[in-house]
């Protein structure tokens, strides 16, 4: 009976070290992936200074576009001017030029003013662009760093399966049958009873009888309060007679 408890026990350190693995890399993608969102805000808030500022340089080159092409329009005006033959119609087109011309200052002002604006924002991108460089170094090397801690813990896991399936292998087919339905709902599933009778898995006193009988069973019974498979804990402590 001893044997089987100790195969038992060999098994259930081999999980206890898989869960430990589990649980050490269970946070790292979460981690990831609150990192990586970081760096994507980083990168948006770049490149909405950099659509500002391309924003920019396409309205000044609108505008200039059509400044060449009222330009065009008043010299045929201009050209037109000559041939008016009453006062009145002279002085209307001569009008429309004029408001023409005007108009062209405006837009000469605005496109002034908005290589201004383009110049000042392609600072504001650089800077933004400089600042995010230097964000997502440390956010890179963060990701990386992480990543490779949870490939090593999904590694050690993978390792430790040889092992799970050896020490299985030993254990009693229906005693493992047992621990692994215990196994699923709590860990360890295995626990150990101390004297007088205290489960170390849930901390219930079991009756003295109980755990009597287990010292002299060598055996497994299964804890009334939290279902795991208890046995006492005297049974492995003492040395092996064989
Ligand atoms: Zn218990």
């Amino acid at each position: 009976m001893r044997e089987k408890l100790l195969a038992l026990a060999a098994l259930q350190k081999v999980d206890t070290e898989v869960a430990a693995l589990k649980k050490n890399a269970d946070g790292y993608p979460k981690d990831i992936g609150e990192l990586e969102k970081q760096l994507a805000v980083a990168k948006a808030a770049v490149d909405a200074e950099r659509t500002k500022f391309d924003e920019l340089e396409k309205q000044k080159l609108t505008l200039e576009q059509t400044i060449v092409e009222d330009r065009d329009k008043v010299k045929k005006w201009e050209g037109r001017l000559t041939e008016q033959r009453s006062t009145r119609e002279y002085s209307a087109l001569a009008r429309e030029i004029d408001i023409a011309k005007k108009g062209q200052q405006t837009m000469a002002e605005e496109v002034i003013e908005l290589g201004r604006q383009a110049t000042i924002q392609r600072e504001v991108v650089r800077a933004k662009d400089a600042e995010f460089k230097e964000k997502s170094k440390g956010l890179v090397e963060k990701i990386d760093a992480l990543k490779q801690k949870l490939a090593a813990a999904e590694a050690a896991v993978k390792a430790l399966d040889g092992d799970r399936e050896s020490a299985a292998k030993a254990v009693d087919a229906t005693l493992l049958k047992r621990y692994d339905v215990v196994r699923k709902k709590r860990m360890p599933a295995m626990s150990p009873l101390v004297p007088p009778g205290v489960c170390k898995g849930c901390g219930m006193n079991v009756r003295a009888q109980f755990y009597n009988t287990l010292v002299a069973s060598k055996g497994v019974e299964t804890c009334p309060s939290c279902s795991r498979i208890v046995y006492a804990q005297e049974v492995l402590e003492e040395p092996a007679t064989k």
